[in-house]
């Protein structure tokens, strides 16, 4: 695939070590990212520098940090060395033994998937993501190289990522933003052959950029990383890069034009050609672009082809749930800036570019939308969750008038978080002694029984040990954290000792976004305050969570937990740890018994941290949204609310704390204290089994990254191909000819209904319709008879037969069904809709006509 012969990449070698024999094969195992969820290579970072270890875990930072002398002692040590070259090999031989992907399906079955996103959760060693997005695709591509799937990952380095919180003495919350040095990230950049650093060029107006690059290995998979801060580039574009969802609407627009435009040129360079192109987040959406360009370029097609074909291969994935939560860009900004590139590279108008990110494509003043320029530049759509599914149908019905909601081609593949990332080392185990050591490395129907059969003892053990560890872990970062803001000596010592690993914990980590109401546990304090200091059953509360720096509501809340905790009647029973990251994250639900989940519903598009306590044996109680309204049932965890939206914000945020407070005193605090003669809580232990066994592989990237491999990727590659094909035999314009008619709106004005009769007879249902189709041919359509779902179900939809032609006009026709049904006649109506080589029906073409 290599059109330009990139060499493996040159290490940097800066290092005054690098010359040290063995230094390159440690190299080799701390650039490779899969050593942060397997672990195995911990120990050799930690013995090289134990601290620097504990403080970074980063092994990139330990190695160029290693004095000469130390890494040539260990390096002569028989015992280092050994284990040394036992992971190397072991690196080695899982990137090379088959994986499930290529045992599972034939090697010519898909080709490069490439996954672009603005940010990636990989690990704490590269700090370049804010939360559940980045969380999401860092699991994706772990995922992706634990089953051996052809992807690639494409995103943006920051200079200084999300920023990183602290708190002052007042308790008000302070963003601080360390530089990322990508010295010490564990990243290597894209040289070309000669050595010279690869470079990307993007025009901007007056002055172009240039993107340099770098690629992160993540196991199998590679991802590949676009930064504006070069040299060359005038000062305002070398900051384009420089911080994750910071800046107002220039910088992030042209934040997604590195990512989508530059990220598909850096492909192109290295002599990629991705067949299926996905788009986590309307961000990327101007790859599709960039993509029709090239295909343009290679095929000299004009630009409305090239779009038709590769659009077939790109997929759009939303994770918004709210109309507001778009990326909107005001026209004048879309002209200063893509009017060159609309001009000149894809040959059209910018009007016409900006129409493709309109719902009204007329409307000059509208903005763009990089949520429908996705949608318009894709050949299937998906939510990510069922509910959010629904949801995003209502968002993006306004694309398509006219069609019934269920029709709004949106479908769904529920989030799911890589396991192993997640679990403790005691879980690993656990589950490793029940399920194997391959469990998570294929499709995983078969985890659940030997979980279900695992002794009520061991697990309760299992539970005690885990609080324990996430006691330990709270003191010590408890203690630092007050230490560092200047509080009492005293307070600094009661942090060592805070918390109980026998009392139930709560725990609430997230974003402290409105929506998440994070303060919904505060609306009664004092109703908070019994259920933690009661004598025989207390309850224990750690949070953690930061507030974007521009959002005032958030920051108050943050605040108005730190004043909570200082309340005397408080104290010793709840901690604020600062500075959530993935670290912190990864702490709080290997440990916590109760993972609590308060959004508004139907704003938690899925929500996956609540995934990540299932391996570990936590329960969920969670606001039935998002991916909770899929999982729960009583006998895995805990609901709140009535499952429905409702106007009045305030009563329904009173009513759902007033059920969350009842839910903690009547039902789970007193299972959790319930216990039998040996101390162990039986109702529990079996909801914490069931929870394991049945959610845990549910919501893994096992099962999301197979749904996406089934219902979209090989779909949408296949479909891909197919256009190709078509296009390669050079009759493409020609056979479309027909086609172009059906996006023309003018046409579909000709459209109408004649007269229709339904006639019964033999139990069976005859119904014909008059058809006038005006310019449109009858093969570039279907006619329907539809019906509306009842009770809210599916619609029902029958294809209508053209049996004859009507001899008063000239492209008028009969159309009939036949049928037995036990519905009203007047249920049914009859539609014209778009019907052509394999397009994606309502997605690609829109126009329909109804009867009435
Ligand atoms: C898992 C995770 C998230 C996403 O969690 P939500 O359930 O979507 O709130 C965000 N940030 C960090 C650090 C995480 O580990």
């Amino acid at each position: 695939m290599a059109a330009l012969p990139i060499s493996r990449f040159t290490k940097i070698t800066a290092n005054i070590c690098a010359d040290v024999e063995g230094f390159d094969a440690l190299a080799e195992l701390a650039l490779d990212l899969r050593s942060s969820w397997n672990h195995t290579t911990d120990r050799l970072w930690r013995t090289l520098d134990p601290e620097l270890w504990e403080l970074t875990h980063n092994p990139w930072v330990v190695l160029q940090t290693v004095s000469r002398q130390t890494l040539e002692r260990l390096l002569a040590s028989p015992d280092f060395r050994q284990e040394m070259e036992a992971l190397l090999q072991a690196r080695r031989h899982a990137n090379e033994v088959p994986s499930w992907f290529q045992t599972t399906y034939a090697s010519d079955s898909l080709g490069t998937v490439a996954y672009f996103c603005m940010e990636f959760m990989l690990s704490e060693a590269l700090p370049i993501y804010s939360g559940g997005l980045g969380n999401v695709a860092g699991d994706q591509l772990k995922a992706a190289s634990d089953l051996g799937l052809p992807v690639v990952g494409v995103g943006l380095l920051y200079q200084q990522g999300y920023f990183r919180q602290i708190f002052d003495l007042h308790g008000r919350q302070q963003a601080l933003f360390p530089y990322n040095d990508p010295g010490q990230l564990p990243i290597v950049p894209l040289r070309s052959p000669d050595g010279e650093w690869l470079r990307i060029k993007l025009e901007l107006p007056a002055h172009a950029v240039w993107l340099r690059a770098w690629e992160a290995q993540v196991g199998r998979v590679k991802l590949y990383l676009l930064d504006s801060n070069d040299a060359a580039n005038i000062p305002a574009h070398r900051g384009i890069t420089s911080d994750l969802y910071g800046g107002g609407p220039e910088l992030r627009l042209l934040q997604e034009l590195v990512l989508g435009i530059g990220g598909w040129r850096l492909l192109t360079m290295l002599g990629s050609e991705p067949e299926v192109c996905h788009l986590n987040e309307g961000h990327a959406a101007f790859a599709v672009l960039e993509r029709a360009a090239h295909f343009m370029r290679t095929h000299a097609l004009p630009f409305e082809a090239a779009l038709d074909i590769t659009r077939a291969g790109n997929i759009f994935t939303t994770h918004t749930a709210v109309a507001a939560g778009f990326d909107r860009f005001e026209p004048n900004l879309i002209r200063q800036y893509l009017t060159t590139y609309a001009e000149k590279t894809l040959g059209i108008s910018v009007e016409s570019l900006l129409a493709l990110g309109r719902q009204n494509p007329e409307d000059a003043h509208e903005p763009l939308t990089t949520a429908y320029l996705a949608i318009r530049g894709s050949g299937a759509v998906n939510g990510v969750s069922r509910l959010h599914a629904r949801v995003s149908r209502h968002l993006f019905a306004p694309l398509f008038p006219r069609w019934p909601i269920h029709e709004v081609p949106i479908g769904h593949v529920t989030n799911g978080v890589h396991v192993p990332s997640w679990d403790s080392v005691a879980a690993d185990e656990l589950w490793t002694e029940a399920c194997g050591h391959d469990r998570w490395l294929g499709t995983v129907a078969d985890v659940a029984e030997p979980i279900r059969h695992l002794p009520t003892a061991q697990l309760w053990q299992f539970r005690l040990a885990a609080s324990t560890e996430l006691v330990d872990y709270i003191r010590e970062r408890l203690s630092r954290q007050l230490a560092a803001s200047g509080v009492s000596q005293e307070d600094i010592e009661a942090a060592r000792h805070i918390f109980d690993p026998g009392i139930l914990t709560l725990g609430f980590a997230r974003r402290f976004a409105e929506y998440k109401r994070p303060n919904l546990l505060l609306h009664d304090p004092e109703r908070l305050l019994r259920l933690l200091n009661d004598p025989q059953r207390p309850v224990q509360l750690v949070i953690a969570g930061k507030a974007h720096p521009a959002d005032m509501t958030g920051q108050a809340m943050v605040q108005a937990w730190l004043r909570f905790i200082h309340r005397p009647e408080a104290r010793g029973r709840v901690v604020f740890l600062s500075d959530y990251d993935m670290q912190v994250a990864e702490q709080l639900i290997q440990g916590v018994d109760v993972w609590l989940n308060t959004p508004r519903r139907p704003w938690e598009a899925s929500g996956t941290s609540g995934m990540k306590v299932l391996v570990n044996g936590g329960l969920n109680l969670s606001v039935l949204d998002g991916w909770w309204a899929e999982a729960y049932s009583p006998g895995v965890g805990w609901s709140i609310g009535d499952g429905l939206e409702h106007a009045d914000i305030a009563a329904w945020d009173a009513a759902e704390a007033k059920e969350l407070y009842t839910r903690l005193e009547q039902d789970i605090v007193p299972t959790f204290y319930d216990r039998d003669e040996s101390g162990i809580p039986y109702a529990w232990v079996n909801r914490m089994r069931e929870s394991m066994a049945t959610l845990t592989p549910k919501f893994s990237t096992n099962r999301s990254l197979h749904d996406y491999l089934e219902r979209y990727y090989l779909p949408a590659a296949d479909a891909f191909r197919h256009r190709v094909a078509d296009c390669q035999c050079g009759t493409y314009l020609h056979r479309m000819r027909p086609g172009r008619q059906l996006f023309d709106a003018r046409r579909w004005a000709g459209v109408h209904f004649g007269a229709s009769s339904v006639a019964s007879h033999d139990g069976q249902r005859h119904v014909e319709v008059e058809v006038y189709l005006g310019d449109i041919s009858p093969d570039s359509v279907q006619v329907q008879l539809y019906a509306n779902g009842t009770a809210g179900g599916e619609p029902e939809i029958i294809p209508m037969e053209r049996v004859r032609q009507l001899a008063n006009a000239a492209n008028g026709y009969i159309y009939e069904a036949v049928g037995s049904s036990c519905r009203p006649e007047s249920d049914y109506t009859a539609r014209v809709i778009p019907c052509f080589h394999d397009r994606a029906i309502p997605l690609e073409i829109q126009h329909i006509v109804w009867q009435r």
